[in-house]
């Protein structure tokens, strides 16, 4: 495996900023990177926890091949341990008797269900880095597109060495506090930040929130991180989810009026926010001229006015990539 050195016996993992230091035999702080006599590996490669077929809209990518679904598979581990995981079954636990799925049959499953490409979702996919580079490499040969889902916790080396074989992601954005990704994920937001500017460089790029009541919901903190993201591209398209109490977080779920005004302050600086996890709001409308450019009702998504890219009705050109 790449991206690791070695210190007396320990082995210093380097694809994340934790850089865990592995004693032998050990694991690292996602339970999926092993010091194996001496040597990093990855004992969890091709063990799938999810394959699906999913509406792209569900990643959510709203922007990307609109209406169409995706053949999508999800991992087990993750170098976050956020107590309000929505997929903690998956994130926080390890299974490793299960089914192995190689790269070469991953990409033939994705090509059985005629889907455009391969989503890699629902647990953290970048601790799995081997086994998404080389499934993207073969997915990428065989013209299917491929799309991370990810917390973007990820060294800058090995997210040069995988981008060009990406083409679409959304990355979470947990909060726009150093302390809140410190003490509540053990992690630090800055390089957050990084992944998401290198990545805007080459990819088609959605960012999504996840609303906590009085954990990261303060207008100020929004309207910063909406202008951090305004400051890399004004199109991204931002993702505002609701909250629901799940995993060690017993909060209250968010208001869908927080989400609504959250959504509003975050268009001051931003041309495409949608709210999500509530119903409502989530059309995609022309930032120039206020046509409807696709229409959402559920997962149920129709483009409308769109035409080469841009606004039919004014020729705006629109931020995504579209068929
Ligand atoms: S990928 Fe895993 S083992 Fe490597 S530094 Fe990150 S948490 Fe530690």
């Amino acid at each position: 495996m790449s991206y690791s050195a070695s210190h007396n016996s320990d082995l210093i993992c380097g694809l994340c900023p934790h850089a865990c230091r592995i004693a032998s035999g050990n694991l690292g702080t996602c339970r999926v990177r092993e010091n194996k006599g001496g040597s990093l590996s990855l004992p969890l490669y091709g063990k799938l926890s999810a394959l699906a077929v999913d509406p792209i809209e569900k990643k959510p990518l709203y922007h990307f091949f609109p209406g169409n679904a995706i053949f999508s598979v999800g991992f087990y581990g993750c170098n976050f341990h956020c107590p309000f995981c929505q997929n903690y079954t998956i994130s926080q636990e390890i299974r490793k008797n299960v089914r192995t799925v190689l790269p070469a049959e991953c990409v033939d499953l994705a090509l059985q269900h005629k889907s455009f490409g391969i989503a890699y979702t629902y647990s953290e996919p970048l601790v799995h880095f081997e086994y998404v580079l080389d499934t993207a490499r073969i997915a990428r040969e065989k013209g299917l597109r491929n799309v991370l889902v990810t917390n973007g916790y990820l060294n800058q080396k090995p997210l040069k060495e995988l981008l060009p074989y990406i083409d679409a992601a959304n990355v979470d954005l947990k909060s726009f506090s150093d302390s809140f990704y410190r003490d509540e994920l053990g992690g630090s937001l800055k390089p957050v930040m990084r992944f998401i500017e290198t990545a805007a460089e080459s990819i088609h790029l959605e960012v999504t929130t996840l609303v906590i009541p009085g954990k990261n919901d303060s207008d100020d903190e929004i309207s910063s991180l909406a202008r951090f993201l305004s400051s890399v591209n004004r199109g991204i398209p931002y993702h505002l989810s609701a909250y629901y109490p799940t995993y060690k977080y017993t909060l209250q779920a968010t208001k869908a009026e927080t989400i609504f005004h959250l959504a509003e302050l975050s268009s001051e600086f931003l041309d495409y926010v949608y709210p999500g996890n509530i119903p409502g709001g989530s059309d995609t409308r022309c930032p120039a001229c206020g046509a409807e450019l696709i229409s959402r009702r559920g997962y149920y998504t129709r483009v409308t006015g769109l035409k080469k890219g841009g606004c039919s009705s004014c020729g705006e050109e629109i931020y995504g990539m579209f068929a």
